[in-house]
């Protein structure tokens, strides 16, 4: 239902919390982050409000300057902590947000159930975080590319990797989802105003696109061939 996502030097918890904040109009029924701290991903989630994200987080931090964040809408699996996003691989070597439905997750987790692979959700949403894990080439764009060839439906995509702990990849097929770009950091987010405190300087994705987010930059990467795009960034002057 909602996707934020951060790169930068500031601490990525605190603005991710506010940003899901920021989202919560869009309505939802479960919210959770993942954050990169260069060693290892951390996810905190809970079903329900903010409030109960925020009391596991103010009990246990989690640092770091690299994460994402997402309210759920469920679709597919009820409302609770294990199917609440980010959700990752089995090793936490990729964490995952999603908005939108995987039409053929079924196909593709029976599949992976074939193949040895333990699901920890009821989602259609964690099939993605396990297709990074077993596609994983060494490279993270042509490793997206592999993922999405098997994907079917509406999906905007926040992903973080511990192989490219400096990096942020978002992908938007017939889901919302804009690239707030500032100095020294970057953003993701599924509409304009969760990230208008920080930035007014927005791109906004469309269908088919991939962006590489870093601290010091974005790139968009067309989805079938990986060709850079060239997109102007869009100042927005509404408050
Ligand atoms: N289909 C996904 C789920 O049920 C994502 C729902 C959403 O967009 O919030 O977990």
């Amino acid at each position: 239902c909602g996707i934020i996502g951060y790169i930068g030097d500031k601490q990525t918890q605190e603005i991710l919390t506010t940003g899901l904040g920021k989202l919560e109009y869009r309505g939802y029924d479960s919210v959770g982050i993942a954050i990169n701290d260069g060693e290892a991903i951390n996810v905190t989630k809970a079903e329900g409000r903010l409030e109960n994200l925020a009391s596991k987080l103010s009990d246990k931090p989690l640092n770091g300057t690299v994460g994402i964040g997402h309210t759920r809408w469920a679709t597919h699996g009820r409302p609770s902590d294990e199917n609440s996003h980010p959700h990752t691989d089995e090793t936490t070597d990729f964490a995952v947000v999603h908005n939108g439905i995987i039409e053929n997750y079924q196909d593709i987790k029976q599949e992976l159930i074939e193949n040895g692979v333990t699901f920890q959700s009821q989602t259609d949403s964690e099939v993605v975080a396990h297709l990074l894990s077993r596609l994983y080439d060494g490279d993270m764009i042509s490793t997206i590319q592999k993922v999405i060839d098997k994907l079917e439906g509406a999906y905007a995509l926040g992903i973080v990797s511990k192989y490219e702990p400096n990096k942020l990849f978002a992908v938007r097929q017939a889901s919302p989802l804009i690239v707030g770009v500032g100095e020294g950091e970057n953003f993701i987010s599924s509409d304009i105003p969760a990230v208008l405190e920080h930035t007014r300087d927005v791109i906004i994705l469309e269908d088919s696109e991939i962006a590489v987010l870093s601290k010091e930059g974005v790139s968009l990467l067309d989805m079938e061939t990986a060709n850079p795009i060239e997109r102007d960034v869009f100042k927005v002057d509404w408050d």
